[in-house]
């Protein structure tokens, strides 16, 4: 499961897709500068998204 924990709160939110109500699986994308982002996806392929961001910082996956 996708689930996205902020450090400095706590707070969590669990991922799902808009189109089919799956939840997301994790992955990274690495971007032209070298940088790696984490972001989640559906599995069926309807997209994926940044990680979501809390307290000014990129939440975590904790899987
Ligand atoms: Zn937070
Ligand atoms: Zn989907």
């Amino acid at each position: 499961m996708a689930s996205y924990t902020c450090e400095v709160c706590g707070m969590s939110v669990n991922m799902t897709c808009g189109q089919c109500g799956k939840e997301l699986v994790n992955d990274t994308i690495t971007k032209d500068d070298g940088t790696k982002v984490q972001v989640s996806k559906c599995p069926d392929g309807h997209g994926k998204i940044k990680s979501p961001m809390c307290c000014a910082t990129d939440m975590t996956c904790a899987v």
